[in-house]
């Protein structure tokens, strides 16, 4: 998951969140106020070269909080 980092514009607290690449925004913790995305950590480190996108290395990985080879959806386990 990529990591975000948001500006509020209301009160310009500075804070960084995790979340999905579908996501579209967050509150400001300190004031609650919707804040804006300023930069992902992921851009400015894969900044100059697309060959390798952090997260498809490695291929498919399994479920997150699953157990088993699948997380659950054999019965491998
Ligand atoms: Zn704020």
């Amino acid at each position: 998951m990529p990591l975000y980092e948001y500006l509020c514009p209301t009160c310009d607290h500075k804070f960084e969140k995790l979340q999905s690449m579908s996501a579209t925004g967050a509150d400001c913790p300190n004031c609650e106020q919707p804040a804006k995305r300023a930069i992902s950590v992921f851009a400015a480190v894969t900044k100059g070269g697309s060959s390798e996108m952090p997260g498809s290395m490695g291929g498919p990985l399994p479920p997150l909080g699953g157990g088993g080879c699948c997380g659950g959806g054999c019965a491998c386990g």
